[in-house]
Parts: C-alpha cells; structure tokens; sequence
C-alpha cells in the first residue's frame, strides 16, 4: 500500500477544498470499499479526506422529503422509522447489504460510490478499462457470470454493485452535493451513467465534489416500494438479480408503477418500457410478461450470464405479485 496524507476537516467548506486542490487526493467514508481497493492497488491516493468529522449525520423528515444525511451509516438508514416509513425498498435494500459489521461502519455517500465487484478490475494483474483506460476487458470473453446484460458496451459489462442506488433511484431521490464552485442537485436517474467508451467516468460528480445527502420525497407510491433481491447466498452477498418496485393500484389495474433492477445492468437501471406495459392495465400474468420482455429487449448476453435475461422475468413476476397480493 503506498503511503498517503490524511486530513479531518470539520467543514464541508475545507473537505471539498482540500480534495479539488489535489488531483489524487479523495474523501473516504467509513473505508469499507476504499481501503480494500487501495490495499490491493487498484486505486492510489496521495492523500485522503477524512469525511467523517462533517455534520452530514442526521436524518431528517421535513417539508414532504426525508433527508438522509451523506454520513448516516447503513444500518441507522435502514432502521430509522421515517425512512421505513416513507420508502420501505430502501429499509430493505439496505437489510439485504452486505453484513451487519459492514453497514455499522458504511455510509450513504460512500455506498454510492463504491466501484464494481467486477474481478478483473480488482485484479491488479489483469487488464482492466475501467481501472486503466485502453487496456482491453477480459469480461467480454472470460468470467462473465456477473456481469451486466444491459447497459453494456464493448469496453466494459461490470455491474453496478449498489443496491441502496437501485433502490433509490425506485423512489425517484435526488443527490445533493457540494463542491468549491456550487452546490447541486442530481436526480438519481442523472447520477450515475453506462460505460459507453469511458468505463472508467461512473457518475455525475466532478473532482473535489462531495456527496452531502440524499432527499426522498414522500409520496403514496414509495410507501408501497418494496425490494427483491436474488444472490448465492443468504448474507454477504451481491445482487445476481434485484428488482425494486413502487406500485400504485385501482382494483386490479395499475394506475402507476416504477421499476427498477440491480445486478443486471452497469448502471441502475430503471425501466421505463417495463413501466409503459403495465400502467393502465389489469395485474396479470400476461401483462407482468409483456413488462419482462419488454425489460430485456435489448439485453446483450455473454456465454456465463444469459441466464439473467430469465431470472430477473421471473423475479420481476414473482415481485409484483407480491406487492398485489395477487396468485
Ligand atoms: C464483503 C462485502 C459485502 C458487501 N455486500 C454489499 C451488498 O450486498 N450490497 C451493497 O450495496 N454493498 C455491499 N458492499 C459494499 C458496501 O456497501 C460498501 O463498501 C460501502 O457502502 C461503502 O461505504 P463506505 O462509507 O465504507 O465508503 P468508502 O469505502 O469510505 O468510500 C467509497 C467511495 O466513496 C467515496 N466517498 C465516500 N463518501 C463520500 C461522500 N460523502 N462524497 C463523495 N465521495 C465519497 C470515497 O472517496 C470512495 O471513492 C459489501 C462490502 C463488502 C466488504
Ligand atoms: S467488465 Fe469493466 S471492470 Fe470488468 S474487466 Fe471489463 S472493463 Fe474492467
């Protein structure tokens, strides 16, 4: 691991300052994901901002939005009553995260913004796009079971790992952020893009910009969001397929629905094709497989994860019926 500085502001006025003054200095969080990447040298910092001094902590319900502070830990999020009130799909999203240890220690900024699982990015000693641009991508034609089927290109299919942004991005949030020229606000749907032929550019934010909370808005149809989440394993495990949904009815026929998938896609993934299938239409079988195909027209598959396209039809049917409360 190479040596670095370390700072520990406690404004964000100097943690932005500090890191846009720096072209390799970076902010860390609770370091669950950074310091692995570092360890294994797939990322390098000559210094890093510690963010964790920053009054960015709390979590607010307040004027028809529940604001998630950039340093509430996972766990806090997914316990706390607002948010389990207010958007249900992002409680559990977060329940399904991870482990326990991990989302004591993690927080919201930095879960959006941890890299892919992909191995050969992570791999030091393997070429890599998104770790070193124009160095090729062995996922095209090696192991690919991960990895994504839509939003691919032909320099890199990794996978977007966060489920707390799928989960999001269903509850239509939006990214509230600082830097030394300005403070945004970035739609969740506008926050992190596809590879296209920059894997190595996975969001909105510029150097030096600091994630300082998420909002929510409180709307009937996010109190209804719920989320699925398919994975190897019980615990300590990413998404192999997730899908968040937020589902408003009038008897059986939908009146309004967001759809949302992880561990399908390089980016999160919302569907708007799956949506446009099933508003205004009865809850049934047939209307739930037209929203499937429609979901994955246009997937590219790859030999070890064509099995995706199907598994996440499947979830996606399972899922809503649930949420119906239909056979
Ligand atoms: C074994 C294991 C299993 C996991 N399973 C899952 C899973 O199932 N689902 C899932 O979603 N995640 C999973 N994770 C990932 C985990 O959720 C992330 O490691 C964690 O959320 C990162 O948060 P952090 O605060 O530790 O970020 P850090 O590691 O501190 O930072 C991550 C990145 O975010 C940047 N950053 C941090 N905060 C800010 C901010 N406020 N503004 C701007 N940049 C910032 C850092 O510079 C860094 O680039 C798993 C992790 C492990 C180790
Ligand atoms: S899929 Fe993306 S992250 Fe994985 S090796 Fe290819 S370029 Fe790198």
């Amino acid at each position: 691991m190479r040596a670095f500085e370390y700072a520990r502001p406690t404004s964000v006025d100097d943690a932005v300052r500090l890191v846009a003054e720096r072209p390799d200095a970076g902010f860390i969080a609770g370091g669950t994901d950074l310091l692995n990447l570092m360890k294994d040298g797939a990322r390098a910092h000559d210094c890093l901002i510690d963010v964790n001094a920053l009054p960015l902590a709390d979590v607010v319900e307040r004027d028809g939005v529940v604001r998630i502070g950039a340093l509430a830990r996972m766990r806090e999020v997914a316990e706390h009553p607002a948010v389990r009130r207010a958007a249900p799909v992002v409680s559990e999203a977060l329940l399904n995260s991870a482990s326990p240890q991990v989302r004591n220690m993690a927080a919201i900024g930095g879960n959006l913004l941890q890299r892919t699982r992909c191995g050969y990015f992570r791999d030091v000693g393997s070429p890599c796009n998104k770790r070193v641009p124009g160095s090729g991508c062995p996922a095209l034609e090696g192991q690919n079971r991960a990895h994504a089927i839509l939003g691919v290109s032909d320099q890199c299919i990794a996978v977007h790992p966060s489920d707390l942004a799928v989960s999001l991005l269903a509850v239509d949030a939006t990214v509230l952020t600082q830097s030394p020229a300005r403070a945004r606000r970035i739609p969740m749907g506008e926050f992190h893009v596809a590879p296209g032929a920059t894997p190595d550019r996975e969001n909105a934010l510029g150097h030096g910009e600091l994630i300082v909370g998420v909002e929510i808005p409180i709307t009937p149809m996010a109190a209804t969001s719920r989320y699925l989440k398919l994975r190897d394993r019980a615990t300590f495990e990413f998404a192999v397929v997730a899908v968040a949904a937020a589902l408003e009815m009038n008897g059986n026929v939908v009146r309004d629905v967001r759809l949302t998938f992880g561990g399908i896609a390089t980016k999160p993934w919302r569907s708007p094709e799956a949506e446009a299938a099933l508003r205004g239409r009865p809850l049934t079988g047939a209307t739930i497989a037209a929203a499937g195909q429609a979901l994955v027209r246009g997937a590219v598959t790859r030999e070890h994860n064509a099995f995706k396209a199907d598994l996440v039809q499947r979830a996606l049917d399972g899922h809503l019926r649930d949420l119906a409360g239909v056979q």
